[in-house]
């Protein structure tokens, strides 16, 4: 937990997977009678304000996922992602577009993912996070594994985590209990969206 601390001190840019991390990783969906499909999702919303909360301390949210869905890009854009890459099964690509757009280097960057196309990303970045119910072969690259499980405050888990490293959550928190905090100015939101994913 200590080597993870002074990682998490050094991040200015948390990226995130969306199924599994964001949600509980299952896909409800329901036919209609005119054969269309509606599909459903949860977010959790701990994590909304987990994201109005990096707002505040200057942190850059962004998603990468390899679903494309209009759900998500609704709760990303609502939310103040700045950052939503979709469709992407290769996600090493959208990071690398983010570290040259932000200035960044990898040790500046978190990465929070559950799965197998997740593992470059966790490998590369400075602050590796998965979930408990991820696969153990993606756990063993990750520098934090949450106690909260995705779509279940996973997600505020982590960012608590390094906003309290970087010594940026008490004050935080003193300006919501003096009801002086108000959320900072959310980013135009930046969509990618590639063809090589899952719909
Ligand atoms: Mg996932």
């Amino acid at each position: 937990m200590k080597e993870a601390l002074e990682r998490a001190k050094k991040i200015k840019a948390i990226l995130t997977d969306v199924d599994g991390i964001l949600t509980d990783g299952k896909v409800n969906f329901f036919v209609r009678d005119d054969g269309k499909i509606d599909e459903f999702k949860s977010f959790h919303t701990q994590d909304g304000i987990a994201v109005l909360l990096c707002h505040s301390a200057q942190i850059v949210c962004g998603i990468i996922t390899g679903r494309r869905h209009p759900t998500t890009v609704e709760r990303a854009k609502n939310l103040g992602f700045k950052y939503m890459y979709q469709g992407f099964l290769t996600k090493i690509g959208p990071l690398n577009d983010i570290l040259e757009k932000e200035q960044l280097s990898p040790e500046q960057v978190a990465y929070i993912g559950d799965d197998i196309t997740d593992i470059p990303l966790l490998k590369e970045v400075g602050f590796a996070a998965t979930v408990p119910n991820a696969l153990e072969c993606v756990k063993q690259h990750a520098h934090y594994i949450t106690q909260r499980t995705g779509g279940d405050g996973a997600y505020r888990e982590i960012i608590d985590f390094i906003l309290n490293a970087q010594g940026k959550l008490a004050p935080l928190l003193e300006q919501v209990e003096a009801s002086a905090w108000t959320a900072g100015k959310k980013p135009e939101m930046q969509i990618v969206t590639s063809q090589e994913g899952i719909n």
